[in-house]
């Protein structure tokens, strides 16, 4: 009879199925990496978001799988696509900005917009059961460095057991306990938001190609109210702040969420006929403002748990699925070698904030440029008036030398003078 205290043993555990642990599963089975993947939850289930994909996050999912694009496209109930953005200046300025410059001559949707219920199970769906072991209804109370690897004590159908992994991937996301227990993460609220949403029905006048909306109004910045449609006449209505400006500014993100909706002139002809279906929801947003360690002895952590999501605009599904491909690229090379120590698994942070931090840092330099209003509410004005003003904006979305642009004082100053 086996002395073990471990249910089993595995060389490589993930922590959580949402798109960073469902997505490093994926590229790990592409691989041919066997591996156990815990997540406290059954699914379908919900997950607090703004449920927009961006261009970035369907790319990478193109990596997985070239057919996930077109699957999502033929699921229309779960899947709208969107072709741009509305940005609404604090002065009520509204400029469209497709996120492609030829979207008419586009195949297939630079974004979509769609509920975390159907998107995350959508992946879940995809996992490959050859490659990965599925602990689902499994939450994850502790994980604890031993000589053998890390023990990880769960809670299952009511009982308290432990398994052995070579390595962990902390999946997590923003109330990671890799994070905190193996990396030594502390939150700071002036590198997180809190944000709330709710679902909507009968929201009237989206833009006929499903642009997202983001109003930067005064009350709320940095941060920003949005609608982001959804299919079935619904919408993802939300509104999000940094941390550490709803603690000083004492904000009450509900009260100001349904102050803009039945007050601002541009939204209360809207939500008129419009009804809330469930509740309004909060959740944090982990921001990559920041530079952190990401991963050490036996661990790495991707998505939120590495605290990844964009400052600016708030994606994170998009950088949560980055992680999670060149953490299976690591992890690869760490279980070929049969080495999971510390000097082996940093090349990840190296590699991860190589293709990361220039946009991180850029966009942290827009989140607080965007607090001073006067010069949001010049770039929009002008933008409105010109074409190719917009343009530029444009190819920002997918040209990282465009955005650097935003840096520049020339920039504003050709703007003010109008040059
Ligand atoms: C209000 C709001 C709006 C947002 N809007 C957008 C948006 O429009 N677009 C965008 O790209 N990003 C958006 N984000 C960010 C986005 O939601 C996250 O970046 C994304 O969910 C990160 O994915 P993840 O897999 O790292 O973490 P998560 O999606 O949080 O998944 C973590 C998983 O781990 C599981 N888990 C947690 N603890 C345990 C445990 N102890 N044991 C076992 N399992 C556990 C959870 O059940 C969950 O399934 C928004 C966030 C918020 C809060």
């Amino acid at each position: 009879m086996s002395t073990t205290p471990y249910q089993f043993k595995t060389d490589v555990a993930i922590i959580g199925a949402g798109p960073a642990g469902a997505a490093t599963s994926l590229f790990l089975a592409k691989k041919g990496i066997k591996h156990t993947l815990f997540d406290l939850a059954v699914f379908p289930r919900d997950k607090v978001c703004g449920d927009a994909l961006s261009g970035k996050a369907v790319k990478i999912l193109k990596h997985i799988d070239s057919q996930f694009v077109a699957d999502m496209q033929s699921q229309k109930n779960s899947f709208l696509d969107s072709w741009g953005i509305t940005f609404i200046a604090p002065n009520g300025s509204s400029i469209d900005i497709p996120f492609k410059q030829n979207n008419a001559q586009a195949e297939e949707p630079p974004g979509f917009i769609a509920k975390r219920i159907d998107f995350d199970n959508f992946l879940i769906n995809q996992l490959d059961a050859n490659f990965t072991e599925m602990h689902l209804g499994t939450r994850v109370t502790d994980l604890v460095q031993s000589d053998e690897g890390i023990e990880i004590h769960y809670q299952t159908n009511g009982e308290a057991k432990k398994a052995l992994a070579k390595m962990i991937v902390g999946a997590e996301g923003s109330r990671s306990i890799a994070a905190r227990k193996l990396a030594g993460h502390t939150g700071d609220p002036n590198h997180f938001c809190s944000a709330i949403r709710g679902y909507y029905k009968n929201v009237k006048g989206n833009h006929p190609q499903n642009f997202i909306e983001l109003y930067f109004l005064e009350q709320v910045l940095p941060g920003y109210f949005w609608i982001f449609p959804l299919p079935n006449n619904m919408a993802n209505v939300g509104v999000g702040v940094l941390s550490a400006n709803v603690k000083k500014k004492n904000l009450n993100l509900k009260e100001a969420l349904q102050k803009v909706i039945a007050e601002h002139p541009m939204l209360k002809e809207r939500f008129k006929e419009a009804e809330l279906v469930g509740g309004i929801s909060g959740w944090g947003l982990p921001l990559g403002s920041r530079r952190r360690n990401l991963s050490g002895e036996r661990f790495l952590l991707v998505g939120d748990a590495a605290s990844l999501i964009d400052p600016f605009s708030g994606e994170g599904i998009g950088n949560a699925l980055v992680s999670a491909m060149i953490g299976a690229e690591v992890i690869e090379t760490a279980v070929s070698r049969q080495d999971f120590s510390k000097s082996t698994l940093e090349v990840y942070d190296r590699l991860l904030y190589e293709k990361l931090w220039d946009e991180l840092k850029l966009s942290y330099i827009m989140q607080r440029l965007g607090q001073v209003r006067w010069l949001f509410n010049l770039v929009v004005n002008r933008a409105k008036k010109s074409q190719t003003l917009r343009d530029t904006i444009s190819c920002m979305f997918e040209d990282l030398n465009m955005r650097a642009m935003l840096r520049s004082p020339a920039f504003y100053l050709r703007l003010l003078f109008n040059l």
